[in-house]
């Protein structure tokens, strides 16, 4: 193999080394320096590849000259290879170390800027060079696997995903956090949430979700609100909220117990319990929203009937709790147009947030939409919405309508909460934030 190192021929994964299947033999690894150090007599080059790292010895008596010298020369974050004898070694990260004799840099690069304490925009600024951290590669990693296991349940449950488009003319979460985009001189905007085109195909496919991104124009800094964010939104033919929200708990459950019982390691690399996850189950608490009141109020909060939740209204709505609760039946008045009232208390809609717990808040909406056609067409001159903009959202209640209900998930709000992350923007790779969009 050639030292430029394209081709895997002959390359063995530092997981399968760790494995201590390769004990004794002998073994190519290639990666990156993720630490490197050296004395007079001794290089130590801990290299990472995708699957894990891996410390590399090389002796200077027992190694040639040239190879000795270039493993010293060696800068963090320089590629390479590096070949030699697997040995158990108790003293090693993952109890195997190479004992090397050769060595081949791709490229050695320069200093690498990222050093330990650096600040977070400094962090933020390199994004490009600080993905490789096993901090954020755990997390993507983890990320990866938690969009796997939604896939997997929603195939399981026989649902279709389907393709929206990222460019409309409809907004369907308020005026005030369109991105908007010149459409080849006429006006058109970023999508909020594809919820309104999950809506058009459940008349052919009746269980469809798509995974898509979603773009709001958040004017606020928050450690939960992205300016594009991954979004979930499954629609469902023939289903009360009742049953949305049944779905819900249920696709939770999945996630969190399939996380902990297939990547435990990842999980426990992120700093998150696989305990936790594994003891998460359904049903979860339903708390309707004037109760909801009375409980914030109750652990110091001040709220009044027809306000919303913010963030620290939510914390002392689970205080003390460390399972996810739905809140259910919101004010009409505060919720978007689209949302189905409840005829058992009309000035409340069947509409259900999904909060987890521990402070991070809402991470589902979801609700029964309003399927008459007169209805709707009332909701949408209440809220001053352009109708021509919504006629094809109003064919669907003319022809062959049917009940159905639907939910949002925030992909990097179920990442935080799942892996207990501080702040939302190490649940993506390139957070977009009112003050950010490079790199
Ligand atoms: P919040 O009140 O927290 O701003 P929302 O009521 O605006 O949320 P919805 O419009 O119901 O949220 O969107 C559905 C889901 O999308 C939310 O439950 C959340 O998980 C996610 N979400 C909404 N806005 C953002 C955002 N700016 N960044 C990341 N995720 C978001
Ligand atoms: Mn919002």
């Amino acid at each position: 193999m050639a030292d430029e190192g394209v081709g895997s021929e002959g390359i063995s994964k530092i997981s399968d080394v760790l494995s201590g299947s390769l004990n004794g033999k002998r073994a190519r690894v290639r990666g990156w320096a993720y630490r490197a150090r050296a004395s007079n007599n001794l290089a130590f080059i801990v290299i990472r590849d995708s699957s894990g790292i891996i410390q590399c010895a090389f002796k200077k008596d027992s190694v040639p000259a040239d190879v000795f010298d270039k493993a010293k020369g060696i800068y963090v974050e320089s590629s390479l290879w590096a070949e030699g004898t697997v040995r158990e070694d108790s003293r090693a990260p993952g109890g195997f170390e190479l004992t090397c004799d050769n060595i081949g840099v791709i490229c050695l690069g320069e200093a690498f800027p990222i050093a330990k304490d650096q600040s977070t925009e400094f962090l933020l600024d390199t994004r490009h060079l600080w993905l490789r951290s096993q901090k954020l590669t755990n997390v993507m990693k983890a990320r990866y696997y938690m969009l796997g296991l939604l896939r997997e349940f929603f195939d399981k449950e026989g649902f279709f995903e389907v393709a929206p488009p990222i460019i409309t003319k409809a907004g369907c979460e308020g005026g005030s956090t369109l991105f908007e985009v010149n459409y080849f001189g006429d006006k058109a905007y970023l999508t909020q949430s594809s919820q309104l085109y999950a809506e058009i195909y459940i008349t052919a496919l009746e269980k469809v979700y798509v995974l898509a991104p979603s773009f709001r124009a958040e004017p606020s800094r928050t450690v939960r609100h992205l300016a594009e964010y991954w979004h979930l939104e499954p629609e469902m033919a023939f289903y009360s909220n009742a049953m949305n929200m049944e779905l819900q708990e249920k696709m939770i459950a999945y996630v969190a117990n399939n996380l902990a019982s297939r990547h435990s390691d990842i999980v426990k690399a992120c700093g998150q319990d696989p305990a936790y996850l594994a003891s998460i189950k359904a049903p979860f608490e339903r708390i309707p929203y004037t109760k909801a009141i009375e409980i914030v109020n109750a652990n110091g909060g001040k709220m009044a009937w027809g306000e919303d939740f913010g963030a620290d209204e939510e914390a002392l709505l689970t205080k003390g709790k460390s399972m996810p609760v739905f809140v259910h039946n919101f004010p009409k008045k505060i919720k978007s147009f689209y949302m189905r009232p409840d005829p058992e208390n009309p000035e409340t809609v069947l509409n259900s947030d999904m909060i987890a717990p521990f402070g991070h808040g809402e991470i589902i909406g979801g609700s029964e939409r309003i399927w008459e056609y007169d209805y709707l067409l009332q909701r949408i001159r209440e809220e001053n919405l352009d109708v021509k903009n919504y006629q094809w959202y109003l064919d669907l209640r003319k022809y062959g309508s049917v009940p159905h209900s639907g939910f949002g998930l925030g992909i990097e709000r179920l990442v935080k909460w799942m892996l207990n992350l501080d702040h939302i923007r190490d649940a993506i790779p390139f957070p977009r934030t009112i003050n950010r969009v490079y790199p």
